[in-house]
Formats: C-alpha cells, structure tokens, sequence
C-alpha cells in the first residue's frame, strides 16, 4: 500500500540515524521501546530529544535472533567483538541478548517503513560486561524510508525519511467506529480468556490500555495480544488506520477461535482423562479387592460391568422365576431399573441389588400346611420331653383353640424357668408338632431398636432386622419362631426402645403391616407363631408381659432328672458314635451324679455330664474294639435292645475318675447350726432356687448394724427392720430387764450373707435375718433342716413371696426337710411337685414368732403383749398345741 505521507515531513529533510530493530520488537506511534545500547554503538551516545529513524529489519534476514525476551523486555543492539562479515558494508551489528552469531545490516535489509522515535531518556548502565545506556525511545509517527545513506563511520546508517500521518476519520464514518469497537471488544474477549494465563498485572494493564488507546494507536498496541506474524508486524507501519484496524481484528479473531478451540479441546480431554483414570484406579482397586477374597480365577477375573450385569439378570431370573406379591415385584423392578442404569463400581449399585436379593429371598408367599393333628402333636411332645406334664398340657390346649379359630389374636406363649428345664426344646417341638419350620431369635442383649427392625438403607452396611432375617432362615411366612430371653433384652435411651418394636412384632392388629427399616415394605408377621422364653418375669416390660401368657417351668424334682436322664444318655450315646446302651449309670451314681456334680434346676449341666462320661466311655471302646479281631458292627438304631458287646457301668466311685472331684459339697449339713445361723431361700434372676445362709454375729460396740455380702437395698433394709423388730420385743423374750432397756446397746451386730461375691436383694429373705439374729440373741441353734423364706414386717407379720416352687425344689435338692412358708402362700405350694412335697415339712406361718417356734432348736417360751404363741404351728414337741393353735388364731386375728 502506498504510503500516505501528507503530514508535515518535520525531519524529512534531515538524515536521522537508523536505528535497526530486529524481530518482533517494532517501534510504533504511541509506544515507548526501551534499547539496551553499548558505548561502542554510534548513536549510544545521542542526546535527550534526539530524533532517530527506528527501522525493522526483514523478516528474509537470517535469523537474527528475534529480539529476545529478556526479562526486562529490552533488546540488545550492540557491537559485535568479532570481526564483521565479509560481506558487510555498512556493518550494523545487531546481536540479540544471549547469542553469540552476529548479522550485520545492510540499507537493502531494513524494511520500506519505519517509526519516527525520540530518544526519551538515557540512562547509563553496565551492559553486561561493559558500559553502556538503556535508551527509551518513545514512537512519534510512522515513516517511509526514502533512502538510506552511508556515513563515515561504517556501523552507522542515516536514512531520510517521509512523515506518514493518517487521513482525519470524519464522525459519520460508522463502519470505522464499528471496526474499532470490534477490535475492543475482540480483544477485550481474549484477555478474558488468556487470564489465568496471564499475569494479573498484564491483564490489568492490557484492560486499561484498551480502554484509553485512541483508535490510531489500537492496532499497534494489540500487536502482541493479537500474536501477528513478523511480516504483518512490519506491514502495520505502512497500512493506513481502517487496514490496520482490518487486520488487527483478524487477527484478533483468529487468535480467539484458536484459543476457545483449545479451551474445548482441553476440557474434553481433561474430562476424559480423569474419568478414564478414576474408573481405571477403581476397577484396579477391585481387582485387588477381589483377589484378597480369592474370587477372582488366574485369568484376571470378569470385568466389572459384564459380572455387574450377571447379577442384576440373576435377580431377574429369580424374580421372573418365583412367585411374590405385587408391591414386592414393583420394588425390586425398581432397584434393577436404577442399579442397571449404574456403573457397577459404584457403591448404590451394591445397595440396590442387596436391597433386592433381601427381597426376593424373603418366604412372602411360602407356607407350610399346618398339621394340627392333636394326637401327633402329644406324641411329639411327649417323645421329646419327660414329664412336665402341666406344661404339655398348656400346649396342647394352646393348639386346640388355634386349630379351632386359627387364632389371629391367641396370646403368645411364654416359657419361664431356669435354664436347662427344656424352654428353647419345647418350642422345636411345638414347631415339630404343628408341622413348622423353627427359627429362635436370641433376645439377649439386644439393645437397640434397630437391631429388630433393621437400619434404614442409608447407613454404611444398612442389614434388615432379625426378625427379617430369621424369616428369612425359616423360608416360610409362617414359622414357629422362639424369642429367647425376652427377659433379657435391653435399653438404650439413645437407641430407641426394643421393647417397644417387640410390642408391635407381637400384636396381631399390628404385625400384619410389620415395616423392618430396611425392607421399607410391609410384612406380615401375623401367621408367625412366637413363642417366648424367660428365666425371670421381673424384667420383662409390663406391656410385653400382659400380651404373653406365661407357662412356668419351675424345674425338676430328682427323679424326673433321673427319667430325663435315661433320654439325655441315650442321646449322648448316638452323637458319640457309641452302641445304644454301652453306658450304664447305677441309681447310686446317678444320685450322686445329681446331688454332688449337678445341682440344678434344669439338666444342662446333668446333660455335660453324661456327655463327658460318654467321650470318657468312647475312648475305652475304640481301645476294645482294636483288639477285637472280629469287628463289630455298630448296631442300628433300633437294635438297641440287643446286648453290645461292650458296655460301662459306671458306679459312685467311677465318678471321681470320669468327671473329677465333686462340684458341690452337702454345705447345708455340714455347716455346724451355731447360734446366729439361719438358712433362707432365695430366688435367683435366672429363674432357680437357691439355698442362702445369713449369718449374725455381735461383738462390744455401740449398738450399730452392719450388713455384709453385695446387699442390696431392700435386702440392708430388712436387716435393720429384723433387728429393730427383736429390740422391740426383746423384753418378751427375756433379753433384757425392763421393756426401756436397749438390746445390744453396747454391742455391734454383724449380719452376713455368703457367698460375698454374689449379689443379693429382694424382700424374702425378711424372716431368715430376723431368725438369725434372734436365733443369735437367745444364744438357741436353728434346727439343722429347716429353711424359711417370706418378707418380714415391722410388726412381725409374715408377707408371701415369690418363687414358691422353685424354691421347694432346691430345699429338696440341698436335702433340707422342714420349709417354713408365708400363710398367703399355700396356694402356691399346691404347684410344687408331689414327690417333692411329700418329702418335706411344710408349715404356713402368719408370724414371725410361729417361724421361730419353728426354726429355733430349744425354742423358749415366749410371751409377746397379749399373745402367748409358743408352740402355735406344728412344733414336733411343747406343751398343748391345740391350745396355743387357737392364741396364735387369735392374734393373727387381732392384727
Ligand atoms: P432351656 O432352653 O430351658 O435353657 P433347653 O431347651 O436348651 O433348655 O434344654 C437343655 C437340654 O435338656 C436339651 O437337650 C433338652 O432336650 C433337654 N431337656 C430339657 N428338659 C427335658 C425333658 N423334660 N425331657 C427330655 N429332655 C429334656
């Protein structure tokens, strides 16, 4: 393009030095360049104002070196210290920061056009090595290079020059303004994009100097934002402003698209690379997941989607397969559309087919037909079970009704006793009986609701409840299933009250919807028959407790034990691999067996025992069996009627070898009955009678008590209660002078009750500490034999108490023979066991001092206000029984 040079030509008629630039560094109107000169360089030395001719050289130059980034930006033109090109002329040396070739500039290299400059300032400065002058030469106008002279100093060019000014641009030139309002907003579009690469200090300024660049000076200020090429770089100082503009916005553009590609291209790129690297971390991290559980085979196992998809068709298999109710099927369609719409990596892909597979597992529609025949159903029980006749009974009348209502709303069965009385066969049996399948859900010490009812599905490892999962077990919708040690079950404020859950799983109006948290779909629990077991009642909720009909199984008398026993062996026998009837236990041995080795109420213990003089018997008939050179055929069973070969009978004095030492010693005979010892009963918390000792000792002191022994409150209480009550009469009985004397006044009661280590409470254990510590008092000997139980009032009023039964059986099983009784509990001693009420002495007492007519050795004549009670109550000797019978009537009546 032509040049436009109509403006005043100020210093076209001068020569002005040329200063030679090189690469992208172009001098423009409107821009200061900054040149690191060196002294030797001939226009170092210009002075301040000076006007100079900046010309760029051509781009066809060998390469030299485009003007370095150097980090201050400045650009180097300096003498060379080499001997300059043969073929240079006039020898300009351009050397670029950092390289050593040097090219000399010939007037045939500078380009056609150029940039006016003034020389700003000059600051002198080291230049490298040696001195020099950074020159800031700011752009005044673009120049035509008319011609070039030579001078007489070789390095230096001077040219002559024609100004170029652009044309005046009138207002109405909207196609101008246009074009400049695109480059601005062109270039404002790119500084957004290159921000994050860009400091923010160039962005800062770059924003600015688009906001204040006039438009003649726009173009050559964008140069560098708009990338152009060495030749268009150069070409800008010839073009008029609308060209200029014209291939600024080109440019611009351009650069733009490019960049905008880039960013496209980088984001897809980085997006799949990220999630080709998580998948393939993840997929890694499975297969050393599934190696770890040895379920991948030697060839690398399946990929993840195809074994992922496996499953979700298997449950599809089983749903298409099985038969289930259509808000089940509408679930597990559910979880498959959504886990199959996942990447099996993925941890909700695993919840979901889990959530399904719990579903398709579960027995919805599965039953077993109920075979209520009654006759079936005594034989079973009666098959597997010895005795408790009450108790089969119950069952069978319990089995009667549901077969006559298939009763929705009948209670729930609860077996209470101690362990080992046969509560968990029961229910088996009961299952066998009906023709059910059994499950048992152990109660114990579940504390939490969600252990029931399971966790909602959006816990880590969420499972269903064991109610659930028990069906489950049991494949059918209408099992029997046994809630063991309902008593047992615990409490957790924190946690949500399983007791509460246990209601609902229990209630006929509500079991039919059952949620388990997991599931989160209605169960019908209602066909389940729960059976419940308890070692105490005590424990169990009140609600719980009045939805339950409660069957005791107070425990067995010595020779049901015995019966039992004969079953238990015969059992052992066969899970020992031992011919029917290899063992035989003497009656001797068996007593002993019971009395000494297992002191129980149940037969658990009884149970181990004959099971470790099985493996003891097994060991002596394999050594016989070696030696048989004929072999001998284990018989069928059946065949048990046949003699074996080999059989044990295992005698008292085989026990000793069998089974070791004796556990328990006869510690109730044994005890010397010193004054101050009485025995008690008590009843356990698991359910058992125990025999319990108090012993009253007093000593010089002050009149205190102190009660030993892990008592608990309301046992310490009576304690103080019983001694408070033998102060009171302690005048009556003789033991002290006047009725203001205080008994013990000097003295310090100790009452204890062994074994220390075990904690005791309750309120029946009344009468025995009063017993004792009169018993102590009087200087008199509980009878050896006599056990008492029964609470203990201020007035010496006898309460009835708990546990009746049980605790005959184990007065029985100590080989006690007198038991003293509450009055108010003689109905209760209807329950107790013929064979074991007919060997003991049973007395009913109102009053404590007809218990202690009863219990002390030499009992002493004692006289209370207005009553004479000495001999009331079944004294085995005394003066005229009927006489006091009839005091004792008129007391008990006067209270
Ligand atoms: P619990 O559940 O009451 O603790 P189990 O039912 O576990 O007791 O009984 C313990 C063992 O005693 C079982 O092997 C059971 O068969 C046996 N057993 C209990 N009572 C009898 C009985 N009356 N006749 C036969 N075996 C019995």
């Amino acid at each position: 393009m032509a040049p436009n040079a109509t403006g005043p030509a100020a210093a076209a008629n001068d020569l002005l030095p040329v200063v030679p630039l090189f690469g992208a560094r172009i001098l423009y109107p409107g821009i200061v360049l900054r040149l690191s000169l060196r002294d030797s360089d001939a226009f170092a030395r210009l002075d301040d104002n000076a006007l100079v001719a900046c010309v760029p050289a051509v781009p066809s130059l060998p390469p030299a070196s485009p003007a370095p980034a150097s980090s201050d930006g400045a650009e180097s033109n300096q003498d060379s210290d080499r001997p300059s090109s043969p073929s240079s002329s006039k020898a300009l040396v351009p050397r670029s920061k950092g390289a050593e070739r040097q090219h000399a500039v010939t007037s045939d290299q500078l380009a056609e056009y150029g940039c006016l400059g003034r020389i700003v300032k000059t600051v002198r400065a080291r230049i490298g090595p040696v001195h020099g002058a950074i020159v800031l030469v700011e752009g005044l106008t673009r120049v035509h290079v008319d011609f070039i002279s030579a001078h007489a100093d070789p390095r230096q060019l001077y040219a002559s020059v024609s100004l170029l000014y652009d044309s005046e641009i009138p207002d109405t030139d909207t196609n101008l303004a246009k074009m400049v309002a695109a480059v601005r907003q062109t270039a404002l579009a790119l500084v957004a994009h290159l921000q994050s690469s860009l400091s923010a200090s160039a962005v800062r300024d770059l924003r600015a100097l688009l906001q204040s660049a006039p438009a003649d000076q726009l173009s050559f200020a964008l140069v560098g934002l708009a990338e152009l090429s060495a030749g268009d770089r150069i070409a800008l100082l010839s073009q008029d402003l609308p060209d200029r503009l014209d291939l600024i916005l080109t440019s611009l553009r351009r650069r733009l698209d490019a960049v905008n590609l880039a960013a496209s291209i980088r984001d897809k790129v980085g997006d799949t690379l990220s999630k080709k690297q998580r998948e393939l971390l993840l997929r890694q991290q499975l297969e050393v997941i599934k190696k770890e559980l040895g379920e991948l085979d030697g060839s690398g196992g399946m990929n993840a989607r195809d074994a992922g998809n496996d499953d979700v068709r298997d449950l599809e298999q089983r749903l298409a397969d099985g038969k289930y109710p259509a808000h089940v099927v509408q679930h597990v369609e559910k979880d498959l559309k959504r886990a199959k719409a996942m990447n099996p990596a993925m941890a909700e892909y695993h919840t979901l087919l889990n959530h399904a597979d719990w579903m398709l597992s579960l027995p919805w529609t599965n039953v077993s037909p109920d075979a209520m025949d009654l006759g079936a159903a005594r034989t079973q029980l009666d098959a597997d079970h010895h005795g408790l006749e009450p108790v089969k009974t119950r069952i069978l009348e319990f089995l009667a009704v549901r077969k006559l209502r298939d009763a929705l709303h009948g209670p729930i069965l609860c077996l209470h006793g101690p362990p080992g009385v046969g509560k968990t066969s029961l229910g088996k049996s009961i299952a066998a009986a009906m023709g059910r399948q059994f499950a048992r859900i152990a109660l114990g010490g579940v504390r939490d609701e969600a252990e029931l009812r399971g966790h909602r599905r959006t816990y880590v490892g969420a499972m269903p409840g064991v109610v659930v999962q028990t069906l489950k077990k049991a494949g059918t919708r209408n099992p029997v299933i046994l809630l063991d040690e309902i008593d047992k079950l615990g409490r957790d404020p924190m946690r949500g009250d399983p007791a509460a859950a246990l209601l609902e799983i229990l209630d006929p109006e509500q079991n039919a919807h059952f949620t388990d948290h997991y599931l989160n779909v209605p169960l019908d629990l209602s066909q389940v028959l729960f059976v419940a077991t308890c070692n105490s009642l005590d424990t169990i909720p009140r609600p719980l407790l009045d939805r339950m009909e409660v069957i005791d199984l107070p425990g067995y008398t010595p020779s049901e034990k015995t019966a039992i026993a004969a079953t238990l062996l015969a059992k052992q026998h066969e899970r020992h691999g031992l011919p029917a009837n290899t063992v035989h236990i003497e009656p001797d041995a068996m007593q002993h067996l019971l009395f000494n080795y297992t002191r129980e109420a149940g037969v658990r213990n009884l149970e181990r025992s004959l099971a470790t003089i099985c493996r003891a018997v097994a060991v002596e008939f394999v050594g016989w069996r070696d030696q048989q050179t004929v072999s001998i055929a284990t018989p069928e069973r059946g065949e048990s009627a046949k003699e074996p070969p080999f059989t044990k009978t295992v005698r008292v004095a085989d026990l000793r070898d069998l089974l070791g030492g004796p556990k328990y010693d006869d510690d109730v005979h044994l005890r010397t009955m010193v004054p101050g010892l009485a025995v008690g009963l008590a009843y356990t918390g698991l359910g058992t009678g125990s025999v319990l000792f108090v012993e009253a000792t007093q000593y010089p002191g002050k009149g205190r008590l102190q009660l030993t022994g892990q008592l608990g409150k309301v046992l310490q209480e009576s304690g103080h209660l019983a001694l408070t009550w033998l102060r009171t009469h302690a005048h009556a009985l003789g033991l002290v002078a006047t009725a203001s004397d205080l008994l013990w006044a000097d003295r310090d009661v100790h009452v204890h009750l062994p074994a220390g280590a075990v904690a005791k409470d309750g309120p029946s254990a009344g009468v025995t500490l009063a017993t004792a510590l009169v018993s102590l008092a009087l200087g008199v000997p509980v009878r050896r034999g006599v056990a008492m139980t029964g609470e203990l009032t201020l007035r010496g009023d006898v309460l009835p108490v708990g546990g009746i039964v049980e605790k005959a059986l184990a007065a029985h099983r100590m080989h006690l023979h007198t038991l003293v009784l509450p009055e108010r509990n003689r109905k209760d001693a209807d329950e107790i066991p013929k064979e074991v009420r007919d060997e003991l002495t049973i007395v009913f007492c109102a009053h404590l001092s007809q218990v202690l007519r009863v219990a002390l050795d030499t009992p002493p004549t004692l006289t209370l206000p207005g009553v004479d009670v000495v001999g009331a109550v079944a004294a085995p000797s005394g003066p005229d029984a009927a006489a006091k019978d009839a005091i004792v009537r008129c007391y008990v009546h006067k209270l």
